[in-house]
C-alpha cells in the first residue's frame, strides 16, 4: 500500500488535539485528507479542526443518541469501500467518548478498524503526573447521584494502581471533598488545561488540594488522578 493511500473499508479512529493544535499528527491530517467521509460526535469542533488545516471534508454528525443508527450508515458505507474517519471533540474516540459501538459493529460486519494515535488526556495526565505509571485503573467519569459515587469510590479504593478520573470544572471540589473523606491520605494530581496556554499540575493530599482551591474558580477542563494504595 502506497504511504499516502487509504485501504477501502476502513473505519480509521483518529485522535485530534486536546488544546494545543499543533499535536495533530501527520497520520492524522494525511487521513483526514484522504477520507471518504468524517464522522464526529458533533461536527462543531470538528468542523473547526478541519477548516483550520484547510480540510474540505463531509462531516457526519454521531451524536451518543443515534449511535446506533449512525453505526448501521457507516457501516453500510463501509461495506461499499468508503474510508470513514472517526473523530471526537478531542483526543481519542472511545475514550470517554463515543466509539465503543461503532468499533464492535465495523468489526462484526468483517470491516477494517485501525487506529490512528494521538493525544488522549488520560495518558498527557498520567505520564507528567509524576504518580506510578506501571500499573493504573482508568476510571473515567464517575456516576453523578451521591450514593453511586461513595459506593465506586469505596470500590475504586480497594483497586491497586493509580486512579485516573475524568471530571468536569464544577464537580472538582466535590470530587475533592469525597476523596477527603474516602482517601485522606493518598497524592491527588489535578491535571488542569492539559497542552493550553493555562495547563497547570496541582498535587498534594485531597484536603491540602480543598484549601489550595477554595478561593479560586477553578476553570478549564480536568484529570483527576489518585496514587495507588
Ligand atoms: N476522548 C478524550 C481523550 O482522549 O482524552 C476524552 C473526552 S471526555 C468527553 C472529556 C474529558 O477529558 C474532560 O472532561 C476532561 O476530564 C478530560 N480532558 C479533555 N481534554 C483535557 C485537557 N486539555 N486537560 C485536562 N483534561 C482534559
Amino acid at each position: 500500500m502506497a504511504p499516502s493511500s487509504l485501504q477501502p473499508g476502513t473505519l480509521y479512529l483518529v485522535a485530534t488535539p486536546i488544546g494545543n493544535l499543533e499535536d495533530i499528527t501527520l497520520r492524522a491530517l494525511r487521513v483526514l485528507r484522504a477520507c471518504d467521509v468524517v464522522a464526529a460526535e458533533d461536527t462543531r469542533r470538528p468542523g473547526q479542526l478541519l477548516t483550520h488545516f484547510n480540510l474540505r471534508k463531509p462531516l457526519l454528525s454521531y451524536f451518543r443518541f443515534n449511535e446506533a443508527r449512525r453505526s448501521e450508515d457507516l457501516i453500510a458505507r463501509l461495506q461499499r469501500g468508503e474510508t470513514v474517519a472517526l473523530v471526537t471533540d478531542a483526543g481519542s474516540p472511545g475514550i470517554s467518548d463515543p466509539g465503543e459501538r461503532i468499533v464492535r459493529a465495523a468489526l462484526a460486519a468483517g470491516c477494517r478498524v485501525e487506529p490512528v494515535p494521538g493525544p488522549c488526556a488520560l495518558v498527557a495526565a498520567l505520564t507528567a503526573s509524576g504518580l506510578p505509571t506501571d500499573e493504573f485503573h482508568f476510571v473515567g467519569f464517575l456516576p453523578h447521584k451521591s450514593g453511586q459515587r461513595r459506593t465506586e469510590l469505596e470500590r475504586l479504593r480497594g483497586l491497586p494502581g493509580t486512579l485516573v478520573l475524568y471530571e468536569s470544572p464544577h464537580r472538582i471540589p466535590r470530587l475533592l471533598g469525597e476523596l477527603a473523606e474516602l482517601l485522606p491520605e493518598r497524592e491527588v494530581v489535578l491535571a488542569r488545561e492539559l497542552t493550553k496556554k493555562f495547563e497547570e499540575f496541582l498535587r498534594g493530599r485531597p484536603a491540602e488540594l480543598v484549601a489550595a482551591t477554595q478561593n479560586r474558580a477553578l476553570k478549564g477542563e480536568f484529570v483527576v488522578l489518585v496514587r495507588s494504595c
